[in-house]
């Protein structure tokens, strides 16, 4: 039985990995819950799980989590209430929670980083989908994971297509789990994008985008944040930074093919030419399991894929010009050390605004360019924890006086 921590519970990750333990019920156990605000479906997955540790980011919130299981009626009540935490520490001490023997890094953005951490700090293994902890802070993530013996186990679809297909090559005799260390005989690795919300739009519409537009994926049903990211291919081009810390290949071997169809999921080369493929459903259930029973594989129920059924599988290159942010994190990521971290922040920041139809959609690349343009004189190459935190701290504000400048020269195109 795999004891396990959902940092994230109440999002897209999260409720998917509950719905395996719920599949999974003489595998897999859930002993600390975290969440953002919804108590609602909390108190729920509260109910089913009956977790020993339950972490909420906002503190103030945590007397009302309280009241509503203790107001709940005795049959659906825990028969013990859960120990409640509060606030940032809260969420690191769910995340350390000392019988998990597996967390799951599914909260959204760089508020993962510090709970992600601890768990690493603690020596759990981590099944890794909150990418912008690696891509934020890989320079901190990975002597932290070689000190602690934590292994850190991709989530993230096309990661875990990687993962899959190195299994059985020399790499994963080392065991050596995303040590950044080069994986031996690979080669080359290309990452499939399914070209996001705009794939089939003239690149002169993306200017008239609008929020619904941009959060209606073609083929995956995610949180907000991923789906905006998928729309600019930021979402990809933060997945190369995050193959580059999980597999140690330089940037020049790290390339994005667009496959509409989302059935293959990532390939590698190796070093006798063969090219290896991982195949499925688009399903982040798959990637997620593989996480929970790594190494074993666990029969499931689920859809078999059909390729009859598919028909095609088709392959472009990306159309750098349309999108942006694909090389600007190409530039980050070679750029290295804390900018990275800047990029990230500037995109979290910048998707938040276009969320709340403050900028327009291209306004995204612009103001994420700003600031890595401004971070450049700056950059530290070996940041510690604190530099990274700084640097993201100061790029959510660099984006914030960006748009405000961008909206004073140009008021038309920036809606207030
Ligand atoms: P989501 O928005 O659906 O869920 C995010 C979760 O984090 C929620 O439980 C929310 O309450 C919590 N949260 C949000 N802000 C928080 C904060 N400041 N402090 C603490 N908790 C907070 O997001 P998602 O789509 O599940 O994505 C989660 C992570 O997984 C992201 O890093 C994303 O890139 C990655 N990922 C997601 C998918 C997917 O299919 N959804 C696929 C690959 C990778
Ligand atoms: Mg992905």
């Amino acid at each position: 039985m795999k004891a396990l921590s959902v940092l994230g519970s109440t999002g897209s990750i999260g409720t998917q990995t509950l719905e395996i333990v719920e599949e999974f019920p003489e595998r897999f156990k859930v002993v600390a819950l975290t969440a953002g605000n919804n108590l609602d479906l909390l108190v729920e997955q509260i109910v089913r799980h009956q977790p020993e540790a339950v972490a909420l980011a906002q503190p103030e919130k945590l007397a009302e989590l309280r009241e509503r299981l203790e107001a709940l009626e005795p049959a659906l009540r825990p028969a013990q209430l859960p120990e409640l935490l509060g606030g940032s520490d809260g969420l690191c001490a769910a995340a350390a929670w000392s019988s998990a023997d597996l967390v799951v890094s599914g909260i959204v953005g760089c508020a993962g980083l510090l709970p992600t951490l601890a768990a690493i700090e603690a020596g759990k293994d981590i099944a890794l989908a909150n990418k912008e902890t690696l891509i934020a802070a890989g320079p901190v993530v990975l002597p932290a994971l070689e000190a602690s013996g934590s292994r850190l186990l991709p989530a993230d679809s096309e990661h875990s297509a990687l993962f899959q297909c190195l299994q059985g090559t020399p790499w994963a005799d080392t065991a050596r789990l995303s040590t950044g260390v080069p994986t031996p005989g690979l080669r080359r690795i290309q990452l499939t994008a399914s070209g996001g919300a705009f794939r089939d739009w003239p690149a002169a519409d993306l200017a008239k985008a609008t929020v619904a537009d941009a959060t209606s994926h073609p083929n995956w049903s995610m949180g907000r944040k991923i789906t905006v990211d998928s729309a600019t291919l930021m979402n990809k081009g933060l997945e190369v930074i995050e193959a580059h810390y999980l597999f140690g290949l330089d940037y020049d071997h790290i390339e994005i093919v667009i496959h509409p169809q989302s059935i293959i999921h990532s390939m590698v080369e190796l070093a006798d030419s063969s090219v290896l493929a991982q195949l499925g459903w688009p399903d982040m259930k798959l990637p997620i399991l593989y996480c929970l029973s790594w190494p074993e594989r666990l029969p499931t129920p689920w859809r078999r894929l059909d390729l009859t059924a598919v028909g095609q599988l088709t392959f472009r290159a990306p159309d750098r010009d349309k999108y942006p942010c694909m090389e600007l994190a190409y530039a980050a990521g070679r750029a290295g050390g804390t900018m990275p971290a800047a990029l990230n922040a500037a995109n979290e920041q910048a998707v938040a605004l276009f969320l709340e139809e403050r900028i327009p959609f291209l306004a995204i690349p612009r103001l994420i360019e700003r600031v890595c343009d401004r971070h450049r004189a700056d950059l530290t190459t070996s940041p510690s924890l604190a530099d990274v935190l700084a640097v993201d701290a100061w790029a959510r504000q660099a984006v914030l006086e960006a748009a405000a400048a961008l909206q004073a020269a140009t008021p038309a195109a920036l809606p207030a």
